[in-house]
């Protein structure tokens, strides 16, 4: 088994689920004793969420890159960013490891390819719906994506600052976010990539009709596969 670097802490409420899903599914695929091979290097969220709000990408930048060696020095064999948003760093982190990195937007995209849609609507903070690091993983698998209109965007943006990086889960915010993702079925949307590693814990396949494709879940699952294959 390969030990899976992870950079974590953005937000940690979303590392402890990937912690938890990576043991879980290895325990499923191996029973008995066994569990995952990790090694995770956690950082403070309030210094990213900073930067990210002075959009200050060359510092956020160096901060991932850091501990991604940081996780090749310790003896990692594959790195996992645990957030989507942070993925705008990826190809800079890339050129500074010499182990694997695997792409949380790839992972996703070979998921839904292999679903057979075409139409996505993508949520996530407004980095990730607004910029193009991740519709163009995306649009590799076919995927056209669409996105609420600026208010929605706005909204999702907020509960996830506000309320879900801080473990806050509340009703009205899943009342509010079923209301969005139907107004994007109604334009067309064949699924809903959850993209951001918060959302799952506030909306989940049971709250809506439409397929939802879990960000954390799906990355969780291809770090484990590639930590299995020979
Ligand atoms: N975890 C989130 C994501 O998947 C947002 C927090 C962050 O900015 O990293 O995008």
């Amino acid at each position: 088994m390969k030990t899976i670097g992870l950079i974590g802490g953005m937000s940690w409420e979303s590392s402890a689920v990937y912690y938890e899903l990576i043991n879980k599914i290895i325990k499923e695929q191996l029973g008995g004793f066994h569990s995952a091979k990790s090694i995770m290097v956690s950082v403070d969220f309030a210094e990213i969420e900073s930067l990210q709000r002075k959009d200050d990408w060359n510092s956020l930048t160096e901060h991932m890159i850091k501990s991604a060696k940081q996780l090749e020095n310790a003896g990692a064999d594959l790195i996992i960013l645990c957030t989507n948003t942070m993925h705008l760093c990826s190809d800079e982190i890339i050129k500074n490891i010499r182990i694997p990195f695997l792409h949380i937007a790839d992972a996703a995209g070979k998921k839904i390819k292999s679903r057979g849609l075409q139409k996505l609507a993508l949520l996530g903070t407004k980095f990730t719906m607004e910029k193009d690091f991740y519709r163009t993983i995306l649009a590799k698998y076919g995927i056209d994506v669409i996105i609420p209109d600026a208010n929605d965007r706005e909204l999702i943006h907020k509960i996830i600052y506000e309320e879900l990086v801080l473990g806050n889960i509340k009703n009205n915010s899943r009342e509010a976010y079923k209301r969005i993702i139907k107004d994007l079925e109604n334009n067309g949307a064949e699924g809903i990539i959850l993209g951001c590693t918060e959302i799952p814990l506030l909306i989940k396949q049971d709250d809506v009709d439409i397929p939802i494709f879990d960000t954390t879940k799906i990355h969780a699952e291809n770090a484990v596969e590639i930590a299995l294959k020979n």
